[in-house]
């Protein structure tokens, strides 16, 4: 039976990140992704923070967004606009192959089309027969085989993401549409996003079974007549389970439910909690991985962003669409414009803590809310 010091199970971008990480270290790693052909699953949206954190190349951008434009569910609209871009949208099939290349050119053993089937104490059952491991790196997504036979818990809650690229024009070009309407998108949010030939329209929810049905919905309501070149239905998962990892077996990326509570992100949590793992396994301090979780700003956003979920699910739509019309305000605009940040949504509130001038407008917003009795029960 062949030998490895880490078995990664899971070749998207979390797994291939720590494999490449650990060979580049010296690390003995194999790296299992049984389906590499996969339909995209995912708008590919990032940061301009996150490409440039996680080294992702100019060749893989499709777009660069400047700005959103925010629809509240009874008609409110505001469209936000930074000087300069402020995210990207890139080609994220393009990505998991460009990050699986940089994992075998490290000296990753990287074995395409084989499934994990099981795992038995140091062995790892394959489609392709037994590997011996001595450490295992769950990165299988947010249903895990990896988590399953190790015995942790599921993430806490698992959305359904449904996405359609169509030809159209954006109707709003270098901004992200986003769309808070409970009636196409129950318990998250919809978007349409320009991806350089095409338009990225999807949702995500928490009626899963309804998800493709929702999104005809959303299709027939804002692109009617469009052309769908293709669509998929994906996972999301939100909010962290109680324990990602045990003595030998370690979880991340969406197995670890390292994704943004607020808009379903994980490829910059998970990038990150990637590239920490494989540093840490390499030094052999493993152990500090539930330090970082817990301790980091991560695993702080993660928390924040849980929260305010909370708060944004219970919002009724006349409520949601107070919000958006608040957002048209020249005076918020410039600020969330300056001060917003995707990454770390919990920034904004230690920002207008100094912005005195924003106050009468964070009560407006406190308001529709619901009041201060409202959040306290939610943030308590
Ligand atoms: C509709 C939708 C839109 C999204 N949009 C965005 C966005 O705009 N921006 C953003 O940051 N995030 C977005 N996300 C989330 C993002 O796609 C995920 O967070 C990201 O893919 C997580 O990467 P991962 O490597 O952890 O898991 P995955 O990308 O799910 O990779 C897991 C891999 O493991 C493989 N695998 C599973 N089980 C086994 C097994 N038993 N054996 C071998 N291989 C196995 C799978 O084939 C898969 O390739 C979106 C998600 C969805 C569903």
């Amino acid at each position: 039976m062949k030998g490895f010091d880490v078995a990664v199970v899971g070749g998207g971008p979390a797994g291939s990140r720590v494999a490449w990480e650990l060979a580049s270290k010296g690390v003995k790693t194999v790296l299992f992704e049984r389906s590499p052909q996969a339909p995209l699953r995912c708008a590919g949206i990032i940061s301009t923070t996150a490409k440039m954190v996680l080294g992702i190349l100019d060749e893989l951008v499709l777009e660069e967004l400047k700005g959103v434009v925010v629809h509240g569910p009874l008609g409110a609209e505001a469209i936000l606009t930074a000087p300069v871009p402020k995210a990207v949208v890139i080609d994220r099939k393009r990505l998991d192959v460009f990050l699986r290349r940089k994992a075998r050119e490290a000296g990753v053993e990287v074995r395409e089309g084989v499934s994990v089937i099981g795992l038995d104490g140091d062995t790892v059952h394959t489609t392709a027969g037994p590997f011996r491991a001595g450490l295992i790196v769950g990165a299988d997504g947010p249903v895990s085989t990896v988590a399953r036979y190790a015995g942790l818990p599921r993430p806490r809650e698992i959305l359904v993401g449904c996405q359609a690229e169509i030809r159209a024009k954006p109707r709003y070009p270098g901004h992200a549409e986003i769309f808070l309407d409970p009636g196409i998108a129950p318990g998250f949010f919809a978007w349409a996003v320009p991806a350089g030939e095409v338009i990225r329209v999807g949702l995500a929810t928490n009626q899963g079974r309804r998800a493709r049905e929702l999104l005809g919905s959303l299709l027939a309501r804002e692109f009617p007549r469009c052309e769908v070149v293709r669509s998929s239905t994906g996972l999301i998962p939100i909010g962290p389970p109680s324990r990602v990892f045990t003595g030998r077996v370690f979880l991340v990326g969406d197995a670890a439910a390292q994704t943004k509570p607020l808009t379903g992100g994980g490829l910059y949590y998970g990038g990150l909690a990637a590239s920490i793992l494989g540093r840490l396994i390499a030094r052999g301090e493993q152990h500090r991985y539930g330090d970082w979780l817990r301790e980091g700003k991560v695993g702080e956003e993660i928390r924040f962003g849980l929260k305010m979920r909370r708060i944004f699910t219970d919002l009724s739509p006349s409520e949601l669409d107070q919000l958006v019309a608040l957002l048209r305000d020249p005076e918020l605009g410039e600020f969330l414009v300056a001060v917003g940040d995707m990454d770390c949504p919990s920034r904004i509130l230690g920002e207008l803590r100094r912005a005195p001038h924003l106050w009468p407008l964070g009560l407006k917003a406190l308001r529709a809310l619901g009041g201060i009795s409202r959040l306290a029960r939610f943030l308590g």
